[in-house]
């Protein structure tokens, strides 16, 4: 499964610092002094109304985030670290890590081979973003962060995100699967999606 793939990821973090984890969980540290990948901003080439926020470079350890769409990060709070986790999600569940640092070959530029659209509904991106969700926000955690309080508005919602760095969708989708929280077509906040739809057959 691919979130005991990311606890997996986070339980030997935590053993190799020697700290327990908290949220919000330290990705930077995962991403460079655990999975000793290095991250670099440079222009990304993207199909014709597409848009491509990041891709990963396996033989040189490289997460490159899209200079082109730069304005997009600076506007969406915490999408750097939603992206890397992302990348992160790639490289611990479809690189061949041994091949693909073997590959690396001298004079040879090695190929971008994960090109992260922010539309693509492959299972490969499927399962990068449902590690990345997993990784960000490990269930147990934010259950223990979220405690009593009551989820009713979206601001509620933005907060949490606040706390544990995350977009505001991130945070939308991990309490829709969790049950905690439902987002309506209009912005309205219900305690879970089978309650709305159940008040909804009522009308
Ligand atoms: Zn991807």
């Amino acid at each position: 499964m691919v979130s005991r793939h990311a606890s997996d990821v986070l339980r030997r973090f935590s053993a190799a610092c020697g700290q327990p984890i908290n949220l919000p969980i330290p990705v930077d540290r995962i991403a460079e002094n655990f999975c000793l990948l290095d991250t670099l901003w440079e222009p990304i080439p993207e199909p014709p109304d597409h848009t491509v926020l990041a891709g990963l470079i396996p033989a040189r350890r490289l997460v490159v985030f899209n200079e082109n769409r730069r304005l997009l990060y600076d506007d969406v709070a915490f999408l750097e670290r939603t992206v890397l986790a992302h990348e992160l999600g790639h490289w611990a569940l479809h690189v061949d890590q041994g091949a693909a640092l073997t590959e690396s070959l001298p004079g040879f530029d090695p190929p971008m081979n994960f090109v992260c659209r922010q539309d693509s509904d492959t299972w490969e991106e499927r399962h990068a973003a449902w590690f990345m969700s997993h990784l960000l926000l490990p269930r147990n955690l934010l259950v223990e962060h979220i405690g009593k309080r009551a989820i009713a508005s979206l601001s509620d919602i933005y907060q949490l995100g606040q706390d544990c760095q995350v977009t505001v969708t991130v945070m939308q989708i991990a309490l829709e699967q969790m049950g905690r929280a439902y987002v309506d077509e209009v912005g309205r906040v219900h305690p879970s999606r089978q309650e709305y739809l159940g008040q909804r057959s009522l009308l």
